[in-house]
């Protein structure tokens, strides 16, 4: 994802270099393409179930694959999650062999008995719920969900909090979201919630109403770092966006905030499976180009060592991407569902960049 997280409370993050040689340490598992909203920005154009996804049994033969890849680091997103109705069955039987959860979900079909299930049965550690905005009214037209939708999903907030998950909140930024995340942030300090991730849409898959992908999204966003940094909560801003060290507004908050670059991890410590058991290394590419075996039939480990896309991931200069870049062994080449998304080639560039757009530039005044 091209996620920026903006903390509140200290605790868990990682100064590891990311480029870093790692074995496979987490999964992303989009169970279903189900969901009872239909937002704008969908990174897996979720409305209905869709013929192919995994049964039961499929599903619960794919969490000891899981267990013996090695991996107890799972997020389970959707679609909607609890849109499926053997949820607490597949997340016990992930209890059963340690592998411990943190599901995105829109919050608006949980309730106290299924909080109070996941707290004494599973291994859900937290959750992040995805408010966008604390208006009711964009949350309605946003979401295309029911008046009174965001209340239910207020009150399952406060549930989640009460029952002792880790509990944090998420926002799509869209022309429709960016003026109310400064509100979003302060209720999330009111409440006591623990980060506001705000995610930059891929588009790989449903974006209508957004900014185009090579938007500059940093300097869209600078009045809500400003934010951050004046509030007396502030802990830690983390970006998973590659280059975004190199960008002017990033360095110039660095002198007000502590700043972790985390880069992009797909295809380096982390894969997706998605709905119909496809994996692919990065959970914004539910895209056939960016399938690398399916979990029905292929070895986890396996597929994460030797899949040729994987493996583009991990060695850009080996396909030629950036290949004249001097921060390409610290950026890893950008991101590469944005270079999709920009070129329809995976190993196109991410014209998103700033170092590039700045260099592109030159060459147009110079020719
Ligand atoms: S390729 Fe990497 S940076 Fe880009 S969306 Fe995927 S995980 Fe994020
Ligand atoms: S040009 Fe490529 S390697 Fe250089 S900073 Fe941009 S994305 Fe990274």
């Amino acid at each position: 994802m091209l996620d920026i997280k903006l903390k509140l409370q200290p605790g868990h993050t990682n100064d590891r270099e990311w480029m870093e040689p790692s074995p496979l340490k987490t999964l992303f598992w989009n169970i279903t393409y189900a969901c009872n909203y239909r937002c704008g920005v969908c990174f897996t154009d979720a409305g209905s179930a869709m013929p192919g996804e995994l049964t039961t049994p499929e599903a619960l033969a794919a969490v000891e694959k899981i267990h013996q890849a090695g991996v107890h680091d799972l997020i389970l997103s959707g679609g909607e999650p609890f849109q499926r109705e053997d949820i607490i069955p597949i997340l016990r039987h992930m209890g059963k062999f340690g592998i411990s959860t943190r599901i995105a979900s829109n919050g608006s079909l949980l309730d106290q008995e299924i909080l109070r299930q996941l707290r004494d049965e599973t291994l859900v550690q937290s959750f992040q719920i995805s408010l966008d905005t604390i208006d009711a009214d964009i949350y309605e037209r946003f979401h295309s969900a029911s008046p009174g939708d965001l209340n239910t999903v207020l009150k399952n907030l406060d549930i989640i909090q009460q029952l002792g998950f880790h509990t944090t909140i998420s926002a799509r930024l869209t022309p429709h979201t960016l003026a109310g995340i400064p509100a979003l942030l302060d209720f999330a300090v009111q409440q006591g919630i623990a980060t506001l991730t705000i995610h930059c849409p891929v588009h790989t898959r449903r974006v209508s109403e957004t900014y185009p992908q090579d938007e500059d999204m940093f300097t869209r966003l600078e009045h809500v770092f400003e934010h951050f940094s004046n509030l007396p909560q502030k802990w830690l801003i983390e970006t998973y966006i590659p280059w975004a060290e190199y960008h002017p507004v990033i360095r110039r908050l660095q002198k007000q905030v502590r700043i972790n670059n985390r880069g992009c991890r797909a295809g380096r410590d982390r894969l997706t499976i998605n709905p119909s058991g496809h994996i692919s290394p990065c959970v914004c590419m539910d895209i056939p180009e960016a399938y690398v075996g399916n979990v029905k039939s292929d070895d986890l480990e396996l597929v994460f060592q030797n899949s040729p896309v994987n493996k583009m991931f991990r060695s850009p200069r080996e396909h030629g991407i950036c290949a004249d870049c001097a921060n390409l062994t610290k950026c890893g080449g950008g991101c590469r569902a944005s270079a999709f998304a920009l070129t329809g080639r995976m190993d196109g560039q991410d014209m998103s960049c700033p170092v590039w757009k700045s260099r592109d530039q030159k060459e147009h005044r110079q020719s």
